[in-house]
């Protein structure tokens, strides 16, 4: 496919973009480490590099109140432009255009001096907020205007204003936030102009020839949120107080819809940038799940929208644009939508990275260089880790043989790429197999390494990964138990009634996959199971709601601790597991006692009460246990011998801890 549209360049009057492609906005926690601004100087350098049009940075706060955490960062005074110098200069040397975002969090600041319109508390911060009196929405206007200069100042190319998310600027525009009965309330031309109003400043304040972004929120996804009519108008004023793009914001972080996960279909929120198009002077960008360039390419070819922005999919590939216009589209590294260590790394207070791409964030510290001695190595399963490893090491120069006792690579990430929801990672199994090819590794497939095998090798690497954990259950003998293995490989039909025991990641998954398969889900079904609006009668675009349901399928998910499922998932994807398993009818159980397994189900005790579960399947998810039985008998042999991912240990596994092990050790032999 050729990407024709998505390089051609945007004439913005005094400046050209040098294509469609915005890298979006990502907090990544480098902010605010010591040194930090050094090593976002490289990541945005890397990212300019790769060929992107125009990169906007992580949310940077006007003021301290406007700081999401107590350490955010904040553009408030000359001090702080010297460090943001160290990111315009290196990613103009590598030809590329930046803008600083300003991002005021409003009620969503996680310390006890947030701001917002009025004093009404979001359901997702432990602060409540102060209400701003008057002279303090005005003094924050300054702020804005203020932040903007400094970043001219920078030598930035332009900001952008962060309008959306549920973000203070948005928190003007709603009653669901702001029932304030002077100037700044009331009515919508009270309520919009702030937003106009520190647009229109800032245009004032940094003349003709700087960028303004604005991120509108297009699709508020809460109850009393904008109409449509009111965005449209807002969009026309934003443009009138002169913003030179548009740039669109989908749902609220409050809001109980899925916006950006996996289970959102790619280009599910398109359809919302493309109702304006047409209506617009200036450049307006679609976004959310675009996550290859064939999608961008088509959307800008339909006429969803006149640019594309892409946050994740540039943690996962810096190279994106680049390869795409080269021709190399098939060797992009593609963002599965996972959040597993970009978002969910941030909640948890930590630098993102990426699951797919450990170099994120680390590209002062981890760096691919030839190996001093070459090698001749043997990886043992082409797994996350193996191929991980396996490819890092040929980009070295050592010579790498990839045995693999299954037909095809990718070791479990075959089972999880077979639930509906969760097709993303076909595409890392797609990316590690070119790689594997483009760096001549001799994979072989249907191939079980024996100890005599090892002749020859310099050194050995177990990547055998891990097995289902066997459990001591009366009646776990019983025929009717299998393990998880057999129903996501296909080897065992899934029963009418099923009891799954264990409530971890792979429980979840399994009761995904028995009540949807592995289905992909159209935009038009998703959008009607999560209640979203098209046609956009209703505040907020929201509608009813039609959660999937299964009627014929009777599903029980057991746990033995108390409390939530999931509770050791990412914090961004486990409510919504949570909510899909609700909608769909799942009985779940916690803080019981498996009792005994019998022709007539399970019977189980909860509260010192035991009742019987009538189902004809019992599915066991109690976690994994390494598979090192090959890696300790290799031990024996006088070769060195490195055991990487589920391998060394199951505990807390998953495919980032696998790639990253695979990697360093690639980076280290
Ligand atoms: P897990 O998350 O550790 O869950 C294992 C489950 O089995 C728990 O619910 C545990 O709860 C139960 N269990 C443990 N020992 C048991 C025993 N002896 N008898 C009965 N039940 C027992 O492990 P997993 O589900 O196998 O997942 C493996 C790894 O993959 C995890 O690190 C997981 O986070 C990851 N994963 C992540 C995702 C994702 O979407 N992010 C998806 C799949 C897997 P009780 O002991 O309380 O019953
Ligand atoms: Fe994408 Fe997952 Fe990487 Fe985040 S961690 S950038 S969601 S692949």
């Amino acid at each position: 496919m050729s990407f024709d549209k998505l390089n051609s360049p945007v004439d913005l009057g005094f400046t050209v973009l040098k294509n469609r492609v915005i890298m979006g906005s990502m907090h990544t926690g480098l902010e605010e480490e010591k040194n930090g601004f050094s090593k976002l100087a490289a990541f945005y350098a890397a990212r300019a590099r790769g060929g992107v049009g125009l990169i906007i940075t992580g949310g940077i706060a006007p003021d301290r109140f406007g700081r999401l955490a107590p350490n955010s960062a904040k553009m408030t005074n000359h001090s702080e432009v010297e460090e943001h110098r160290l990111i315009t200069k290196a990613v103009h040397a590598e030809g590329g255009k930046i803008c600083m975002q300003i991002l005021h969090a409003g009620r969503y600041a996680h310390h006890p001096f947030a701001l917002a319109p009025s004093s009404i508390q979001s359901p997702i911060n432990r602060f409540a907020p102060w209400s701003m009196p008057f002279w303090i929405v005005t003094q924050t206007i300054r702020r804005f205007v203020r932040a903007a200069k400094l970043a001219q100042e920078a030598g930035y190319d332009g900001v952008e204003v962060m309008g959306s998310e549920g973000y203070l600027i948005n928190q003007f525009l709603t009653s669901h936030t702001n029932n304030r009965r002077d100037e700044w309330g009331r009515s919508f031309d009270n309520s919009s102009r702030f937003a106009t109003s520190i647009v229109s400043g800032i245009r004032q304040a940094v003349g003709r020839d700087f960028i303004i972004v604005y991120r509108l929120s297009m699709l508020d996804l809460i109850e009393k949120g904008q109409s449509w009519s009111e965005i449209e108008l807002l969009a026309k004023r934003i443009e009138e107080a002169g913003a030179t793009i548009i740039n669109t914001g989908i749902g609220w972080h409050e809001s109980r819809i899925p916006t950006i996960a996996q289970m959102v279909p790619r280009g599910a929120y398109s359809w919302v940038t493309k109702r304006l198009m047409g209506k617009m002077r200036i450049p307006l960008v679609a976004t959310n799940r675009i996550n290859t360039p064939e999608l961008a390419e088509q959307l800008l070819q339909e006429g969803a929208c006149d640019m594309v922005s892409m946050a994740r999919p540039f943690l996962a590939d810096p190279d994106f644009v680049r390869k795409a216009v080269s021709g190399l589209s098939h060797q992009i590294n593609t963002c599965v939508a996972c959040n597993q260590a970009c978002l969910d790394f941030i909640f948890n207070r930590k630098t993102a990275s990426c699951l797919v791409n450990p170099y994120a964030c680390r590209e002062t510290e981890l760096k691919i260089t030839p190996a001093s001695i070459i090698r001749k190595i043997a990886i043992i399963g082409s797994g996350p880790a193996g191929c991980s490893a396996a490819i890092t090491l040929a980009q070295r120069g050592h010579r790498v043989v990839l045995y693999e006792a299954q037909d095809k690579i990718g070791g479990q990430l075959n089972l999880a790429a077979g639930i509906s929801g969760k097709h993303e990672f076909k595409e890392t199994m797609r990316y590690f197999q070119v790689q594997l090819n483009v760096w001549n590794v001799d994979v072989r497939l249907s191939n079980e390494f024996r100890l005599i095998d090892a002749q020859g090798y310099d050194e050995i690497i177990v990547a055998t990964g891990a097995l289902p954990r066997a459990i001591d259950i009366a009646g776990i003998h019983h025929p009717m138990v299998i393990n998880y293995r057999d129903i996501l490989e296909g080897s065992v039909k899934p029963a009418k009634r099923v009891a799954i025991l264990g409530a971890g990641g792979i429980g979840i998954d399994t009761a995904m996959f028995l009540l949807k398969g592995n289905a992909e889900q159209s935009v038009a079904e998703f959008t009607n199971q999560w209640g979203i609006d098209q046609a956009y009668e209703n505040r907020g675009g929201l509608k009813s709601a039609t959660p999937v349901e299964n009627s014929a399928q009777v599903v029980y998910l057991l746990q033995r601790k108390p409390g939530k499922i999931g509770a050791r998932l990412g914090k961004t994807t486990a409510w919504i597991h949570r909510l899909e398993l609700k909608h769909a009818g799942v009985k779940i159980k916690t803080g019981i006692q498996y009792e005994r397994i019998h022709d007539g189900g399970i019977d189980i005790s909860l509260n010192g009460e035991v009742q019987t579960l009538a189902v004809d399947q019992i599915i066991v998810c109690a976690g994994q246990t390494s598979n090192n039985k090959l890696y300790n008998e290799l031990l024996s042999l006088n070769i060195p011998i490195h055991c990487i991912g589920g391998a060394v240990t199951a505990d807390e596994l998953n495919a980032h801890r696998a790639i990253e092990e695979g990697t360093l050790l690639g980076l280290k032999l």
